[in-house]
């Protein structure tokens, strides 16, 4: 789409307001909103935003990262491709915004850049990278004396469930076809008020940014129909945790061949996403330090909870790390998919899956096979611990301080980063880790509960 066929759009769609959004260090999504008069003039120039943005953690504190503090801008130039009315919000439209230097180039700290800088680099090898995000989320209602509770206690895929979150669920499908987002299942899920809705896997950058459009979709939505809805990895310390687990498969570049499928190996799948995907196993205790980057993350990921806890792969394993999911009958080819299952929705979409492609292609680039004992075809956690070092099946990082240490010394992470991200992610993330260390589980709890 062109610039002046935006600001066609959104004249004749009766917007007033149109923001431009980015996902920070942090996962939060922020912006500034620009009135359509000026609309025309902003796409060309962006929106101005300090620098120091970038080293602001979850808490709004600033951390001390050298070149972003108060002294320093970049701009908000949004992508014409992204512009979107709000089905929910009608006078007002989103546009997914990369953040460039004065000079108009990609800011190095950039997470939305970064995660193009991925695409291309898989593109000079002939590789599209698709990719779906599986939101689970939590539907709750907020009490007069100020706490949070479940919307029901509903068993897991049950009618009740569907029944208690009808109409809200219903509004939420509506609000994200009309925004092109192609809705794949629902279900209420495991944990109390949980619900899982996935929508349709897309090409990396357009999977990121559909991630985004979710987010505001189902926190809006539910917000209008009198709940609040969280994305947070463990809203409730004794329920099941929310995983937007991260579905993903290997194509050709015209989009005809998933290079991942190959019906002659007895788990179909080819020598491409063996290295693709012994890349993601040999980086993953770094990686989700970028997928589940949130304090709160580490009281999801547990062994025996089904969000994975350790390194290894393994045909519909619920526990493995990488599950291999077992394809469609008669669409083999189409759905073949590696789903990661350490990965939440506090992560940055565009860091996420900006990791899991620099992992991905540097398994690639080594011809990296995963070692024999990292098949599982049980829980792991049922394995003794010397079975477990025998196989090469580690245990994921249990906190954010041990997934921090382990971004800080993956070299081939680090360098797709680049120094700015890397610097200013790390910071962000210390400082994260340092402020929630010194106080208790319901502080976590309800900090973590509507941020996202
Ligand atoms: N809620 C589980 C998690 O935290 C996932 C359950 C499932 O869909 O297998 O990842
Ligand atoms: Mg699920």
């Amino acid at each position: 789409m062109e610039t002046r066929d935006v600001v066609r759009q959104a004249i004749e769609a009766g917007v007033q307001l149109v923001f431009f959004l980015y996902c920070d260090n942090g996962g939060i999504i922020r912006g500034k909103g620009t009135h359509v008069a000026r609309l025309e003039q902003r796409l060309r120039t962006g929106i101005g935003l300090t620098v120091a943005m970038q080293a602001m953690s979850d808490m709004d504190q600033l951390q001390a990262v050298p070149g972003m503090g108060p002294v320093g801008e970049v701009r908000l130039v949004p992508d014409p491709q992204t512009f979107t009315v709000l089905p929910y919000a009608p006078k007002r439209a989103v546009m997914l915004a990369d953040l460039l230097t004065l000079q108009g180039e990609p800011w190095g700290a950039c997470p939305r850049s970064f995660l193009k800088r991925m695409v291309q680099k898989a593109a000079a090898q002939g590789l599209r990278l698709r990719a779906a995000f599986e939101p689970e989320w939590t539907l709750a209602r907020r009490r007069d004396d100020g706490t949070v509770v479940p919307i029901d206690d509903s068993l897991c895929f049950s009618s009740v469930g569907m029944t208690a979150a009808q109409e809200v669920v219903d509004a939420i499908v509506a609000a994200l076809e009309a925004q092109g987002l192609e809705v794949e299942q629902y279900y209420p899920e495991l944990g109390h008020g949980q619900q899982e809705l996935s929508i349709r896997f897309a090409d990396a950058l357009r999977a990121a940014d559909n991630q985004i459009l979710y987010r505001e979709t189902v926190r809006n939505v539910a917000w209008q129909h009198g709940y609040l809805a969280s994305f947070a990895p463990k809203p409730f310390a004794d329920q099941a945790g929310n995983g937007c687990h991260l579905h993903f498969s290997l194509w050709d570049l015209a989009g005809e061949r998933n290079l991942f499928y190959d019906p002659e190996d007895p788990l179909q799948l080819s020598q491409t996403a063996y290295h693709f995907l012994a890349g993601v196993l040999a980086h993953l205790p770094a990686l989700v330090a970028l997928t589940c980057p949130s304090v709160n993350s580490y009281r999801r990921l547990g062994p025996r909870t089904w969000s994975s806890a350790f390194v290894c792969y393994g045909p519909d394993n619920r526990e493995a790390a990488l599950r291999i999911a077992s394809p469609f009958w008669g669409q083999e080819m189409a759905s073949l998919n590696l789903e990661l299952k350490p990965a939440d929705a506090t992560a940055n979409p565009y860091l996420a899956l900006g990791g899991l492609l620099a992992a991905g292609l540097d398994g690639l680039a080594r011809g990296l096979q995963p070692a024999e004992g990292q098949r599982v075809d049980v829980d792991p956690a049922t394995l003794p611990p010397e079975e477990l070092a025998r196989r090469g099946i580690r245990r994921l990082p249990a906190s954010l301080p041990e997934a921090i240490a382990a971004l800080e010394s993956d070299a081939t992470l680090l360098e797709a980063l680049g120094p700015a991200l890397a610097t200013s992610y790390l910071a962000v993330r210390r400082g994260d880790a340092a402020l929630f260390a010194s106080h208790d589980e319901a502080f976590e709890l309800r900090h973590h509960f509507y941020k996202y």
